[in-house]
């Protein structure tokens, strides 16, 4: 409790996005899915908008559109009459419905409302309801959208199904083409995958002729209820707690074994997550992998004169700054503060891990910040460049004037957001090319003498 002694700092521009935000991205990944919010038309409309502008693509979330009296009496009709809505309008396989701030507050019981649709509607032929309670005010997207991959699973799996030869992985909040390129080093192993959730056509489509309601790709029906049949499932991210882990909750429940794992970006992680395959399979590395990696470390070997010794300031979410950190610590930069909104409380853990044996000194960490106080520790640090999402361009280019290299989520001023590489040797060899040329364009430019060979 906050009484007139306690300090308070108020939070100035989140390192954080919205809670039921992350659910609807994890619910765009599913097959035939369809999300609702169930609460203020607002939610819905920021949802959409930063969505949108970060993959350029046709995203469209329903809203149960509370207004003042359900807020008072209740949004159990209106949650019914959008089921309904979305149901006549884009005739969805699955509706993933995720609560907000308003419907947590006033405690709509949102599983008894779909028990009682169910019952009312019994005579329609109702798609299948994953809902996912999404408090923003005490979370993170990131926590959304763990959660939300795991009441899939919990409402989607079959408590009792065949084994099966495909291996679960859940990959994590990275973009349409990391996931993509997981799937392709599947199959060069020759490994079938279930992918959850696989937002690499979803949130990246073609150009069609006739709009799709519900844009195709995703994970099959099919594949949710068969997820407990897998032989193994492998989840990316090292700060995911236990309570929103997948891989856990499968392997408690349905036998299936666990393999957490950091998100595969760097050397380091990407060879954890082909050795995790290798040895589930009993298959070696793809020779075109081997080749991939050979190529990254010959690039680190040719950019470590123009990085070493550089300044990192990282930011974004929790996974996705420690496996940056991992990256840059194999390349000679100092990452000097990671920073993140979110406060699992296994940050801090997992980059010195990361950072072990690698690097002189740990970089400073910090959970739970916005970004005030990132630019206040930052300023002490005088980074030499910034890795992160769109959100701290003010700073980097007008307080600091350092580069922004853009990565992570959103990234509303640049296009190809969507195409980001991230994962895997491919993905750590893009970041790296991105990194050491930004530098140098950077030298060059406030450089007093024209140069043009190095
Ligand atoms: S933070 Fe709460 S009120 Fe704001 S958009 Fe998210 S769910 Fe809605």
């Amino acid at each position: 409790m906050l009484d007139a002694a306690t300090p308070y700092v108020s939070t100035t521009n989140a390192c954080k996005l919205c809670t039921p935000l992350g659910a609807c991205i994890a619910f765009k990944g599913l097959e035939g899915c369809m999300p609702i919010l169930h609460g203020s038309q607002g939610c819905a409309t920021y949802m959409r908008r930063y969505i949108i502008s970060h993959f350029r693509e046709p995203v469209d979330i329903a809203s149960s559109a509370l207004g003042e009296d359900q807020a008072i009496y209740g949004g159990g009709p209106n949650l019914m009459q959008g089921i309904i809505n979305v149901m006549d309008k884009y005739n969805p396989d699955i509706i993933g419905i995720a609560s907000t701030c308003l419907t947590e507050t006033i405690g709509d019981d949102v599983p008894m409302i779909l028990s009682g649709f169910k019952k009312e509607f019994a005579h329609l032929k109702i798609p299948e309801l994953i809902h996912v309670s999404t408090p923003s005010y005490s979370g993170t997207h990131m926590e959304g959208f763990h959660r939300a991959i795991r009441q899939t699973a919990i409402q989607m799996a079959e408590p009792d199904p065949l084994p099966h030869s495909k291996i679960t992985v859940l990959p994590g909040f990275v973009s349409p083409w990391d996931v993509r390129h997981l799937k392709g080093v599947m199959r060069d192993f020759d490994i079938p995958g279930i992918i959850l959730p696989d937002i690499s056509e979803t949130l990246e489509g073609t150009i069609q002729e006739d709009i799709e309601m519900v844009p195709s790709g995703g994970t099959s029906m099919q594949d949710l209820k068969s997820l407990g049949g897998s032989p193994a499932c492998i989840e990316l991210g090292n700060c995911i707690k236990n309570d929103l882990s997948t891989a856990g909750w499968l392997e408690k429940n349905l036998n299936v074994p666990a393999h957490r794992l950091g998100l595969p970006i760097g050397l380091r992680g990407m060879d954890a997550f082909m050795q995790t395959l290798s040895r589930i399979s009993g298959k070696d590395m793809p020779r075109e992998q081997m080749l991939e990696r050979g190529r990254l470390v010959d690039a680190y070997v040719d950019a470590h004169k123009y990085l070493f010794g550089k300044k990192c300031l990282i930011y974004g979410e929790e996974d996705l700054v420690t496996g940056l950190v991992s990256f840059l610590a194999e390349t000679g930069v100092q990452p000097v503060l990671a920073a993140s909104g979110g406060r699992s409380g296994l940050m801090q853990k997992s980059i010195e891990q990361a950072c072990d044996g690698m690097l002189p000194q740990t970089p400073s960490v910090l959970s739970g910040v916005d970004f005030y106080q990132i630019v206040e520790e930052a300023e002490k640090l005088e980074p030499d460049f910034i890795l992160g999402n769109s959100k701290a361009y003010r700073i980097a280019a007008g307080k600091w004037d350092i580069p922004l290299i853009r990565v992570g989520f959103p990234v509303h001023d640049r296009m190809g957001a969507g195409r980001i590489r991230h994962a895997g040797y491919e993905g750590a060899y893009d970041l790296l090319m991105r990194i050491v040329n930004t530098l140098l364009e950077k030298r060059q430019e406030d450089a007093d003498l024209g140069w043009g060979y190095m």
